[in-house]
């Protein structure tokens, strides 16, 4: 495998990999995060195509220090060094829900960039750490639009971020009960959201 940095712009995921880390369903132990950014000027919003992609956490499987998708996400997005005399809606779409760490980094980012305004589409809700509700509702008090991906995320992500070789115009397969349970994780992230602090 060559070596040096992956390409950043424009670089399109697998079909398989999208249909298994995406799956609202399934338990990957992989996050997978797909970005866009846009440019707000008044009611428009301006896609910018070179700020378009994807990154995985990086883990020991890959000869890597393990550092999770978002951390990798933000140093990027610190890279492109957006206008602060601009404003930027920042919008990912996320396999899993933030850890408290991420989350923690994520909301400090967004106080020292208030031109960027952050979207977090997830397919699923992380439940693995203690406190996992209250980082949702941390984001949430960070201006975090947080919402999880429904139909309309998955098909847009299928066919913005994932490579269909020849065929472009390929329909998003989408799985047995995808609806039914992005509506049961929405109803349970409404109720996340709207809780109290403990
Ligand atoms: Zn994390």
């Amino acid at each position: 495998m060559a070596a040096g940095p992956a390409p950043e712009a424009r670089s399109l995921m697998d079909e398989q990999t999208f249909l298994d880390n995406f799956n609202n369903l399934k338990y990957p132990r992989k996050t997978y995060l797909c970005y866009e950014v846009e440019r707000l000027v008044g009611e428009n919003h301006i896609p910018l195509d070179d700020y378009k992609g994807f990154v995985r956490n990086e883990g020991a499987d890959m000869g890597l220090e393990h550092r999770h998708a978002e951390l990798i996400f933000l140093e990027r997005m610190a890279s492109w060094n957006l206008d602060k005399e601009l404003r930027y809606r920042v919008t990912c779409f996320i396999s899993w829900s933030p850890c408290p760490d991420c989350a923690d980094e994520l909301a400090a980012f967004l106080r020292e960039n208030r031109h960027v305004n952050l979207r977090i589409f997830t397919a699923r809700i992380c439940e693995r750490f203690p406190g996992y509700d209250a980082v949702l509702r941390a984001l949430k008090a960070a201006g975090v639009k947080v919402a999880m991906m429904t139909f309309h995320e998955f098909e847009y992500c299928w066919k913005n971020f994932v490579d269909h070789q020849q065929d472009e115009d390929k329909p998003f397969p989408p799985w047995d009960n995808l609806v039914l349970k992005s509506e049961e994780l929405s109803q349970r992230l409404e109720g996340i959201l709207q809780n109290q602090e403990e």
